[in-house]
This record gives C-alpha cells, sequence and structure tokens, in this order.
C-alpha cells in the first residue's frame, strides 16, 4: 500500500485523470466526470438487524471499492460536535459500527476520525453513543491531528488536509441529512471539509466563504482532494429548519442511501427532500467544474417530499459599500442570540472567523458589519441560543417582493 494514496494517481490522462505527487505536498488535477453512477435508497431505522445487512449491501455493490485484506480503511463520519444520536447532528453510531464491520472482516485496519467543529473529541465519542457502540471492535479512533499541504489548483491553491485521509487507501465518507443555514444543506461533498483541521475551518471560512459560490467550490475542491471511494448518507433522523447544528430540527426520514458519487448522492437527496439540485451550491460548483454530469441511476424508491423546512439563505454582499452596510445590518439575515439560553461558554466567539463576536456578563452581541454570515456561531453552539434572522426591514422587504 502507498504511503500517500491520495493525489497519486498513476493512470495515463486518457484514462480521465492525472495527478501529480511532490515531495511532502500532493497536487490534484480535477478528475473527468464519471459515467453514470447507481444510488442505492433503502428504507431503515435505526436497528442494527436492519442497519447492518443495507450497509453490507451498499458495500458489496459494484461500484463499492474492493477492501483488501491489510488496507487501511478511514471512516469519515460526521462528528460536529458532541450530541446524543437523537439531536440528529452526527452520522448514528450504528451506521459507523456496521461500516467497520464490513471492512474488518475483509481484514482490513479501520480508523474512524473526524475533526469536530467544537468539544473534545473523547466527550463526542462518548455522548454520542459510539464508544458503546463500538466497543470490542478493532478499531483506532481518533481525531484528525497531523495535515499534509494539498494542492488544489486555483483559486485556492495549496489547502493543509487530514494526513490520515490522504494515506488511507480507502476512504467511506459517512454523511448526515441535515440543512445548512449557510450552505443550505450539508451532504455527502460538504461532510469532507471536515478533513480540514481545527481552526483551519474557521480560518477557511473567513478567506471563502463571504460568497456562497467560491466557499461552494472551495468544498468541492477539498472533497475531490481526498476522494473517498464510497458515501453512505444517513437520512433515518434527518435534520430541517436551521442546522447543521443544536438550532435544527430532528425529522425523520428513514432513508439510508448509498454510491460511489458523493455527487450523484447529493443530487437524489436534492430530489428526495424537494430541492432543485442546483440550488445546492456544492452540487452546482461540482457541475461547473465539470466533475458530475447530473446523470444518476437509482436503485431503490424515489419518495419526493414536498414539505421539508429548509434554512433561509441570505447573501453578505450587496451593492456599494455605503448601501452594503446598511443592507447587513438592517436588511440581510443575521445571528441573534436568545442570551437567556447562553451559557457564556465561550465556543462561538472563539470559533468565529470573523471575531465579529462580544461578550458582557449579560451575553452576547454581534458585529453586523464584519459578520461574514458563514453561520458557524449557530453550528457550534452546544445550547441552541443562536439562530439566524432577518431585522425588521429585512422581513418587509421579503414581503413585499413576495405580495407584489
Ligand atoms: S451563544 Fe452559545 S456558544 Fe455562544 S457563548 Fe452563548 S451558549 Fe456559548
Ligand atoms: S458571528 Fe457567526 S455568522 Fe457572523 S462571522 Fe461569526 S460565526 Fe460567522
Amino acid at each position: 500500500m502507498g504511503l500517500i494514496k491520495r493525489g497519486i494517481n498513476t493512470k495515463l490522462p486518457d484514462e480521465g485523470t492525472l495527478s501529480v505527487r511532490l515531495l511532502m505536498s500532493i497536487s490534484v488535477v480535477q478528475k473527468a466526470p464519471t459515467a453514470m453512477s447507481t444510488v442505492i435508497i433503502r428504507k431503515a431505522a435505526y436497528d442494527y438487524q436492519v442497519i447492518r445487512p443495507i450497509v453490507f449491501e451498499m458495500l458489496a455493490s459494484g461500484e463499492a471499492p474492493t477492501i483488501d485484506a491489510g488496507a487501511r480503511v478511514l471512516i469519515k463520519p460526521n462528528f460536529l460536535a458532541p450530541a446524543a444520536p437523537e439531536k440528529a447532528l452526527t452520522t448514528h453510531p450504528l451506521i459507523v459500527k456496521a461500516t467497520a464491520e464490513f471492512a474488518l472482516e475483509k481484514g482490513a485496519r479501520v480508523q474512524i476520525s473526524d475533526s469536530p467543529a467544537t468539544g473534545s473529541f473523547t466527550k463526542l465519542f462518548k455522548k454520542g453513543g459510539y464508544a458503546e457502540t463500538l466497543n470490542g471492535l478493532d478499531v483506532t479512533v481518533k481525531p484528525f491531528e497531523k495535515t499534509i499541504p494539498v494542492d488544489v489548483g486555483e483559486p485556492f491553491g495549496t489547502i493543509d488536509v487530514a494526513k490520515d485521509a490522504m494515506q488511507a487507501d480507502v476512504v467511506v465518507n459517512l454523511a448526515k441529512l441535515k440543512t445548512h443555514t449557510q450552505m443550505m444543506l450539508t451532504l455527502g461533498v460538504k461532510n469532507l471539509f471536515g478533513c480540514i483541521v481545527g481552526l483551519k475551518k474557521p480560518e477557511w471560512h473567513l478567506r471563502a466563504g463571504v460568497d456562497r459560490q467560491v466557499f461552494g467550490r472551495l468544498i468541492v475542491s477539498i472533497f475531490e482532494a481526498v476522494g473517498p471511494e464510497y458515501t453512505i448518507m444517513d437520512g433515518i433522523l434527518a435534520m430541517e429548519g436551521q442546522g447543521p447544528g443544536k438550532s435544527g430540527t430532528p425529522r425523520e426520514l428513514g432513508l439510508l442511501m448509498g454510491g460511489k458519487s458523493a455527487h450523484a448522492v447529493d443530487h437524489v437527496v436534492c430530489l428526495q427532500v424537494g430541492l432543485d439540485p442546483d440550488n445546492l451550491e456544492t452540487h452546482r460548483s461540482a457541475r461547473e467544474m465539470g466533475l458530475y454530469d447530473g446523470s444518476v441511476h437509482i436503485d431503490g424508491d424515489l419518495t419526493i417530499l414536498d414539505d421539508f423546512q429548509f434554512p433561509e439563505l441570505g447573501t453578505l454582499t450587496m451593492g456599494p459599500e455605503r448601501l452594503g452596510r446598511f443592507m447587513r445590518k438592517f436588511v440581510i439575515q443575521q445571528p441573534v442570540a436568545d442570551n437567556k439560553a447562553c451559557k457564556l461558554c465561550g465556543e462561538c466567539w472563539k470559533y468565529c472567523p470573523a471575531e465579529a463576536i462580544s461578550y458582557t456578563i449579560r451575553g452576547i452581541s454581534f458585529n453586523t458589519n464584519t459578520c461574514i454570515r458563514c453561520y458557524c456561531c449557530l453550528e457550534v453552539c452546544p445550547h441552541a441560543a443562536i439562530r439566524a434572522k432577518k431585522p425588521l426591514a429585512g422581513r418587509l422587504v421579503a414581503w413585499l417582493t413576495k405580495n407584489r
């Protein structure tokens, strides 16, 4: 097995990909779109007798990777923050367990890792039910720590990506179906943003997150750099409303989806929840970057919801600077705090990439001029004390536009 698997590709260009390994960094050249991908949809519940055969079916399907004895398999769940499974913040432990058991049966060396946005990894592992569920399995569990520079090309250049993910022989991406107040949904492609370690995440939010399109491209570039071999989507207990943190609302959908192409899986999720896939920035970016052509074969029943609750997306960049400042303060959606619920724990102001949060003994407040509307504060608040809200003038404008 190679030292660094991701980004090394010995295939010739006419086979669809070309990338170059440098001494201590990797260059990733975008892949050509793959042929039509299959997405498997199965009804499921959080019962191991139900989940195990479905996960095994997906990972043994024709498009799933071959896992050789001794291969390093990296399982990348969504470990956003310490939370019980019923909060729907994280990939359910039974799905992680079934994936690990499948790889272990193949004789693989299994590692389970992520870089949570907030809270300690140990606490997350305990509170999320993983410690209990995975007890007795011969797996390595640890947060991403070391990184390796990966050149993802213009405009982002070199990005530090989790070394363990880049060195794995097979990456299995275990995403959670959730809404996202900045990006609409956080699905399979966005789950790989977790391979950006620690405070590098808010740093990239600040560098690219002001513009949703640019941020979408960044996420897709990171996803392509890691290039997971298979994606399974936990849509059994999904999240709607103001996700992806504790301000979101759990919503039971009873679905597990899986596919080789996370772009195709995300596409099918959009169809399921009644969203035009091109309204998902990561999906649109992938299409524009020539990474996905929208062709998908569905194995299973596609049920389309007409009442899934999406967050309202705002914009930060509007008009000339003076007008922009006015719009940011009085019109555009912004984070607001419920200072009765706030425990002044400090997670939000420690994480805020724009340093736009200040606090007193009475609670926190936001600098609406410097806030980039990344909504990381919503994501990391452990007490659901922050939500996104349009100021009165913004609501009035929205009402007038709607009722013209
Ligand atoms: S708003 Fe939430 S994250 Fe911020 S200090 Fe209060 S409780 Fe902590
Ligand atoms: S205040 Fe919240 S939404 Fe604004 S930049 Fe900071 S983390 Fe992002």
